[in-house]
């Protein structure tokens, strides 16, 4: 056996989700297609009525004196499929993008009965994760997270009905040392921990990346005690240092063994826009048919305007440009990095003390004092700089002493303006 069988996940899937039945017209939709068919099937708005000719999109050229690209979805069936109703799991041509994307980039194929993995596109990896936790977190499940945990991941996962697990972390993000020891001692009659959700490459908050050897570790734990791995990995594109590690959903191919622990969420977000809503979910079959089965009911698809943009500018790119995009995103908040943790070692590394994130956009610093939330809730703000203290990434109420800094958006004067007033804020109540 390759891949677990469908009947495993009746045990991970919540009431909720075995309750949801196909809806009446979306199950009919691929029927519209049959030559010949008349269909009088859904409310969809007449397209005639459309006010819009055609979407042009006009790219940012590469460099200073290239083309500025433009990608047209001028007239017929893509300008149709743009704004009208579609499938609830996606654009299908941007649903065969994604599938081929994720073979290039993760080596998984989704070929029935040697690879079972499904695709779903999502407005966002947040409306994936919701999806997730609806599908599966029952009332009172004990859920495996990191601490600090991404702060985002908290309300779904609590109003789910999540028994938190906090799993502590180090400078990779989860320990697979720590997470054995929970399982080791995990008591015999206590229902056993469905997942383990992790933001494996430069975690929010914390900036860790996980490397292999601890993916492996941590897949191993799930296979070991039978738990799923909901890999949020919104920031994978953003590796700056060296090759990307290879995702929890490879490792899961890679590995040999059985396939289907491993739930990927995959975001657009901070490589394309935030503002389009683009992600998309890959994982067992079952769970993402319970996903769509609530996407057909809560919002009956993703935006499917965005969709065909993000499509359009795919096909134009092909998979290799798409990479290639991504790559020079890393690159761009690489030399972020380096010029904000620049600024913070001039002001703050007699104050505080970090690790360097080698992805994402995040540097938790623990500041030399009990309690961040009054310096950085209260005090920093009145000094003119906002960032996030601690305590709000933990699941319970907690004094830290950390803060999340986000360097996406500062220039290099600001990050200095910034670490000079959290410096002087820091010395506040000594000197003032
Ligand atoms: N997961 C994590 C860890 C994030 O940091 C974010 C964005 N802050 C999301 C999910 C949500 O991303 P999206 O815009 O794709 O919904």
């Amino acid at each position: 056996m390759t891949q677990l069988e469908s009947a495993h996940y009746d045990k991970w899937l919540t009431a909720q989700a075995k309750s949801r039945h196909p809806s009446a017209i979306r199950a009919l939709f691929p029927l519209e297609n049959n030559p010949g068919m008349i269909s009088l099937l859904a409310g969809k708005p007449n397209p005639q009525t459309f006010p819009f000719e055609n979407i042009t999109v006009t790219l940012k050229p590469v460099t200073p004196d290239a083309p500025h690209p433009k990608l047209e979805i001028n007239a017929g069936a893509d300008l149709q499929e743009a704004l009208q109703y579609t499938a609830t799991c996606g654009l299908p041509r941007l649903h065969k993008f994604v599938r081929d994307f994720q073979h290039h980039v993760h080596g998984r194929v989704a070929v029935p009965g040697e690879d079972d993995f499904s695709v779903t596109i999502t407005n966002g990896s947040q409306d994936a994760f919701t999806k997730a936790c609806a599908a599966l977190i029952e009332q009172g499940d004990h859920v495996l997270i990191e601490s600090p945990v991404y702060t985002g991941a908290i309300p779904e996962m609590t109003i789910a009905g999540a028994q938190f697990v906090e799993v502590e972390c180090d400078e990779q993000g989860m320990s697979a040392a720590k997470l054995a020891h929970v399982m080791e001692n995990w008591p015999e009659n206590k229902p056993r921990p469905k997942l383990v959700y992790t933001v494996p490459t430069g975690n929010n908050p914390s900036g860790a990346s996980a490397g292999k050897q601890r993916k492996i570790d941590i897949l191993n734990l799930a296979r070991k005690y039978d738990f799923l791995i909901l890999e949020d990995d919104p920031y994978y594109f953003l590796t700056f240092d060296g090759d990307r590690v290879p995702s929890y959903f490879a490792l899961e191919k890679e590995l040999g063994g059985v396939r289907g622990r491993v739930l990927r969420l995959d975001s657009m977000s901070k490589v394309l826009s935030s503002g389009l809503r683009i992600g998309w979910a890959t994982g067992p079959q079952k769970i993402i048919e319970a996903m769509d089965l609530h996407t057909s009911a809560a919002n009956l698809q993703p935006n499917s305007t965005s969709q065909a943009i993000v499509q359009a500018l795919f096909k134009h790119w092909g998979i290799d440009g798409l990479l290639e995009h991504v790559s020079r995103v890393a690159d761009f908040y690489r030399v972020k990095r380096d010029a904000f943790e620049g600024a913070a070692a001039k002001y703050m590394s007699d104050i505080a003390t970090w690790v360097t994130p080698t992805a994402g956009m995040f540097l938790w610093l623990k500041l030399d004092c009990e309690d961040s939330n009054d310096v950085i809730k209260e005090r920093a703000i009145k000094n003119g700089v906002i960032a996030l203290p601690g305590n709000v990434f933990y699941p319970t109420p907690r004094t830290t002493p950390y803060t999340r800094l986000s360097y996406s958006m500062a220039s290099i004067e600001d990050a200095e303006e910034a670490f000079r007033r959290l410096r002087r804020t820091v010395f506040e109540p000594f000197h003032s």
